[in-house]
């Protein structure tokens, strides 16, 4: 063994390092899987992704895949030594493991098989079979004594020996090495193959330079090979040194050993091919390599003190079967122990792929069908969105219709309270309308509320005769001044002289002015009435004059005949004042104080006339220019202006309408 290259046990060290990594990702995976498919199952609603079952598989699957990474975890490579006692197994062992831990040379100590193995502590132990015990091992001698009392042990049971790996570099690297008690002292090979044999990775005969192989050894291979399929054997030809000393005959017995060995090996056993047999046999003497590297290990010189000739020759063979062994043991264990395991979790993880399949397939056909409904309901979203703006014109020209028709018989039947202006407006204004507003038709109103505004109306159709004192003096200043005037004269009324100062000193505020609104022109009126008053006192002397003149000249005839004109025109006027005339009597009162209303209001109604048009042209703007901002902003103030205008033309058309009202 080159003790200067990394070992070829370092293949199986890293290969069960990179697998362990592997199946720990892939149970991580799994993990997460099965929890996936869990929730899946459990949040599925009527259209199943997963079910219970692929629930259940993938469980069973992460708990398959759990026990083969523990199964990896402990997975070593194993070499069983098997020959007949004193051959030299104990101390082939010794000298792999540079040092003296198991006994030799007395024999095989107990009927138990012992097995070697590594341990991260400082000190060696043994355990038996059926027990956790650990009895401490301090030295070889230690150990011998300790299975020589466990003499009791059943034969071909098992001593576990752990021995510390910072004091052997074979057994850091995962190697496992198994002493059987001796292939001459048993009948149980079947049940030792059975129990300790089945998992060995290489089998290492340990034979004896003066004899042959003998057929107890023989047999027990034959029956290893019939139950592993062409295990790796090698074959030591212990005790070499021993040959040293009858050096003419050396070549000639090793030819013997090694046909014979060849032979067992291809052609009984058929374990290998022809070429390749003799690089499994080697011709050692593991006493002096034991020896040696001992004395190294103490600081000694290699050879120690006298030996046979030809140790070197002897230590290099030794060396490449350690070479040969551990690059079979290697990569047999690679094979052996890994790829079945390998191939299990192949197949595991092909099982939870069907699975992921099974539920990937379902999702995929539950997204098509989401897919296929999402773009259903976007059609039905559009066609339900198409109707309602449909619906929305529709209900739009319906508002429209039934607001002209609403306002066409409003312009019929309740004129006097609700005005359309258009036909009220002069012609001219009408032509411009449809300039102004070119696509908006609006309907102004007019709340005239003549009923309130005439709620004081008092009619007055009494019979008056044309040429009554009543009628004469209502023409002269007007009905309502007349009725103030004639009721002052049946009143007390102060002298003319007063009547005359009070007008005098109309320039400062009178009390009469001061009160309730009584104004210049009703002092005006009372200086008018008591100049009728005296007009008509001095036309009564007039006409007794002129009477006196007219009964001189043209006599009582002409006298008699216009009191009786007089009397016929009374007469006529009396017979005439029938309903009709009272109603037209009525109408015309109603008329003039109406119009008087109409006047007073005509500030109020323009300026609320004004604020619809304002707000509807506000309105119209929102409405007609709603795509962007900066096109609202341009286009509402290119349109300002104009309707600016309208407004001062509405303004005009309600002064018109009023007139035309009035
Ligand atoms: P085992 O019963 O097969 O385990 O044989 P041991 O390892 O106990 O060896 C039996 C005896 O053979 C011991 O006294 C060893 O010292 C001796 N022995 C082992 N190997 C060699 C060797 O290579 N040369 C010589 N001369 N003696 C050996």
């Amino acid at each position: 063994m080159d003790p200067g290259g990394p070992s070829p046990l370092m293949h199986f060290v890293v290969a069960k390092k990179t697998i362990n990594g592997i199946f720990d990702q892939l149970l991580e995976y799994v993990k997460e899987g099965s929890e996936f498919v869990d929730e899946t199952w459990r949040s599925a609603d009527l259209e199943q992704v997963a079910v219970e079952e692929q629930c259940l598989e993938i469980q069973t699957c992460a708990r398959k895949l759990a026990t083969i990474r523990e199964v990896l975890a402990r997975r070593h490579m194993k070499v069983a030594f098997f020959g007949r006692t004193s051959n030299g197994k104990s101390t082939v062992i010794n000298a792999m493991l540079r040092d003296r831990v198991l006994p030799s040379g007395i024999g095989h100590t107990t009927n138990c098989f012992l097995r070697v193995e590594g341990t991260d502590g400082d000190d060696a132990y043994l355990t038996t079979e059926g027990s956790d015990d650990r009895k401490s091992v301090k030295s070889v001698n230690q150990l011998a004594h300790a299975l020589h009392m466990e003499r009791s042990l059943d034969s071909g049971c098992l001593v576990k020996v752990f021995w510390p790996k910072s004091r052997c570099a074979l057994l850091r690297d995962d190697l496992v090495i198994m002493d059987s008690p001796g292939t001459d002292v048993t009948s149980y090979l079947d049940s030792w193959i059975d129990k300790f044999c089945l998992d060995a990775d290489v089998f290492v005969l340990v034979g004896n330079a003066e004899s042959t192989l003998m057929n107890t050894e023989k047999l027990f291979f034959h029956k290893v090979s019939e139950r592993i399929s062409k295990p790796n054997i090698f074959i030591l030809h212990n005790r070499w040194d021993a040959s040293a000393w009858e050096p003419e005959y050396i070549d000639e017995v090793r030819k013997q050993h090694m046909d014979r060995c060849v032979s067992f090996l291809v052609e009984e056993l058929r374990v290998v091919r022809q070429e390749e047999a003799p690089g499994r046999i080697f011709f050692v003497s593991a006493k002096e390599v034991l020896s040696s590297r001992m004395h190294c290990a103490q600081g000694m010189p290699e050879t120690g003190g006298a030996l046979a000739e030809g140790f070197h020759e002897r230590l290099r063979e030794f060396q490449r079967f350690e070479r040969t062994f551990e690059e079979f043991i290697s990569h047999s264990a690679v094979k052996t122990k890994f790829e079945q395991h390998t191939l299990r979790a192949w197949q595991i993880t092909e099982a939870i792929k069907a699975v992921m399949d099974a539920i990937n397939i379902a999702s995929a056909e539950r997204k098509i069908f989401s897919l296929e409904d999402r773009e259903d309901q976007k059609d039905r979203l559009e066609f339900v969105r198409g109707q309602l703006n449909r619906l929305t014109e529709n209900v739009k020209e319906k508002i429209n219709t039934i607001t002209d028709e609403v306002a066409a018989k409003v312009d019929i039947h309740t004129y006097p309270r609700t005005v359309n202006i258009r036909p009220l407006l002069p012609p001219a204004v009408q032509e411009q309308l449809h300039i102004h507003l070119p696509s908006r038709k609006f309907v102004l109103s007019y709340d005239l509320n003549l009923a309130t505004l005439c709620a004081d109306f008092q009619e007055n159709i009494d019979f008056q005769f044309t040429l009554g004192w009543t009628a004469l003096v209502s023409r002269f200043i007007g009905p309502s001044n007349a009725k103030r005037a004639l009721t002052a004269m049946n009143q007390k009324w102060p002298p003319v002289s007063y009547a005359l100062t009070f007008s005098l000193q109309n320039t400062s505020p009178t009390p009469l002015q001061a009160q309730g609104g009584t104004s210049l022109q009703d002092h005006r009126v009372f200086s008018m009435a008591t100049g009728v008053v005296s007009l008509t006192s001095r036309a009564s002397m007039t006409v007794l004059v002129i009477g006196g003149v007219v009964w001189r000249s043209v006599g009582w005839r002409l006298i008699a005949l216009s009191a009786t004109l007089y009397g016929l025109l009374y007469l006529y006027e009396k017979l005439t004042w029938t309903n009709v005339s009272r109603e037209r009597a009525l109408k015309q009162q109603f008329v003039e104080l109406a119009i008087h209303r109409l006047r007073a209001i005509i500030p109020f109604t323009s300026g609320s006339c004004s604020q619809q048009v304002h707000h509807t042209h506000s309105s119209v703007s929102l409405e007609q220019w709603s795509p962007t901002f900066f096109e609202r902003r341009s286009l509402s103030e290119s349109k300002c202006k104009p309707h600016l205008h309208d407004l001062k033309n509405i303004r005009l058309c309600n002064m018109n309408l009023f007139k035309t009202v009035l």
